[in-house]
């Protein structure tokens, strides 16, 4: 079958075909987190819009180098050029080394990242690791002539930028109006002009991450690591690069400005978005209580959730919406997500118990069809969903016995479903009672611990020896210890 997968391009504002630049291969770069604190359903959005774009690609025979970058270094607390850096904030506050940080939380997204079945980049590059690579790109910046150095710090020449390119083109801003909305530094700054961003930072003398280079000891901006990574991994051109919407300005337009600048020419030719997740119709934020981190869904234990939802729910939420729209979370919504899950989980589960019939008595509409069109138009998954779905109804006739199907209908039906539902859609079907399942086995095994007890007690060596010895041949590792019987899984 052939495709022609439609992405929304950013920077064109139209829907594209997508040509890769070498054919069969795909080089993708999505802005990963800033790793000091726990992840929130905002980082759950752009990880599984840019999952199901990975997926994607690779079901359809691209080889795909997916890289999504980990800030450790360079975001500081106002995002411009101003304040704390992060990390180095929480590393002060919890007295830990900066990378201690980096690594307690980068654990704990790759946590949840696995939770949400979200799977690894190809490359995951830290910042940090990757200082070099950024003092040489700045050096091609300022040779270009598009920066200047100031007070030991090198800062980007937003006008003269401008006035040989345009600044602006992604986020459709203009020059003239971000100057009437940037607050002016009281003659304060280093900078010739408000809209000029640092390339590289002088270092405080309380800042603790630092490193030589030839203008100071300091540490790099936070836009150069996407342009200094992005190229680096992918090329100086390479097909995609995602991010939240939230980054469109002044982050990714300052990777353009960056790229132009060194470069000559821009380095990405797909700009995607994916839109942001407001909690009851406001944006999440600190200030407004409603900052959720993952964990507390997956527990329940935050005041404004009243119940708890699994990864596989929280997935299925953001799914069921297509990538640019907003998605508004409230605990209807996913409890509604949450009853769908279960509903779709069942027709899958069903669809595995049904035995084939002679000859079908209803004819199956081309759902793989209807299923591709979705994903090709711009990644469309409610409409995935949706068709599923209308798959599910015929399943469900199925297993009432209302209608039949012939073994080939219910092959068809099972790739559908393998194919959408859990390689591309990626969602995890748990067998029906897994946990009850585990308990029951643990029951299990503790009653015949009771019973080898009460076999000792009696001097019944040979049924006490006799369940010890089976079980170690089965793998278990069984213990007497002081506090009684120890057992572990095989
Ligand atoms: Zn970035």
């Amino acid at each position: 079958m052939e495709h022609t997968l439609y992405i929304y391009n950013t920077l064109s504002r139209t829907k594209q075909p997508f040509r890769p630049l070498h054919e069969g291969r795909v080089g993708m770069y999505v802005c990963g987190p800033t790793v000091y604190g726990d992840a929130h359903l905002g980082h759950a959005r752009p990880a599984i819009t840019f999952d199901i774009l990975f997926r994607y690609l690779q079901h359809l025979g691209y080889k795909v180098r997916y890289v999504r970058n980990i800030t450790d270094v360079g975001h500081l607390e106002h995002d411009a050029d101003e304040g704390e850096d992060k990390i180095a904030k929480k590393a002060r506050l919890e007295q830990l080394e900066p990378m201690e940080v980096v690594q307690h939380y980068l654990n704990r997204y790759h946590r949840d990242m696995e939770a949400l079945n979200v799977l690894p980049p190809s490359i995951e590059p830290h910042a940090s690791g990757h200082i070099i690579e950024q003092i040489e790109y700045i050096k091609r910046i300022i040779d270009a002539g598009y920066a200047y150095i100031s007070e030991g710090s090198v800062y980007f020449d937003v006008e003269k930028y401008n006035n040989d390119h345009k600044y602006g083109k992604l986020s459709g801003r203009n020059i003239e109006d971000l100057y009437n909305t940037t607050r002016n530094l009281d003659g304060q700054s280093e900078k010739r002009n408000p809209l000029d961003f640092a390339l590289w930072k002088k270092a405080a003398p309380e800042h603790i991450m630092h490193w030589p280079s030839p203008w100071s000891e300091g540490f790099p901006g936070w836009h150069l690591e996407c342009s200094t990574m992005g190229t680096k991994y992918l090329g100086d051109t390479f097909d995609i690069h995602g991010g939240g919407m939230d980054l469109m300005f002044p982050h990714h337009e300052c990777e353009i400005a960056q790229s132009v600048a060194a470069q000559g020419h821009e380095a990405v030719r797909y700009w995607m978005h994916n839109n942001m997740i407001t909690i009851n119709g406001k944006k999440m934020g600190k200030s407004y209580g409603n900052f959720i981190t993952l964990e507390e869904f997956f527990a329940g234990s935050h005041p404004k959730l009243e119940q708890a939802y699994s990864p596989m729910v929280i997935r299925f939420f953001i799914l069921q919406a297509q990538y640019r729209s907003t998605v508004d979370f409230s605990n209807d919504a996913l409890r509604a997500s949450e009853k769908a899950l279960e509903k779709m989980t069942d027709i899958y589960r069903r669809l595995g118990t049904l035995t084939p019939a002679k000859e079908s008595t209803v004819e199956l509409p081309d759902f793989e069809s209807q299923a591709y069109a979705a994903m090709d138009d711009d990644l469309n998954t409610p409409m995935v969903i949706a068709t599923l779905f209308e798959a599910g109804k015929i399943i469900n006739q199925a297993a009432d016995g209302a209608v039949a199907l012939s073994e080939a209908d219910l092959q068809r039906l099972q790739k559908l479903f393998d194919t959408f539902l859990i390689d591309i859609l990626g969602i995890r079907v748990e067998a029906k009672g897994a946990d009850k399942g585990t308990a029951a086995y643990e029951g299990a095994v503790d009653l015949l611990m009771d019973i080898r007890k009460n076999a000792k007690a009696a001097k019944d060596w040979t049924t006490s020896d006799l369940i010890r010895d089976r079980l170690a041949q089965l793998g278990f590792d069984v213990k007497d210890t002081k506090n009684g019987v120890e057992w572990k899984l095989p």
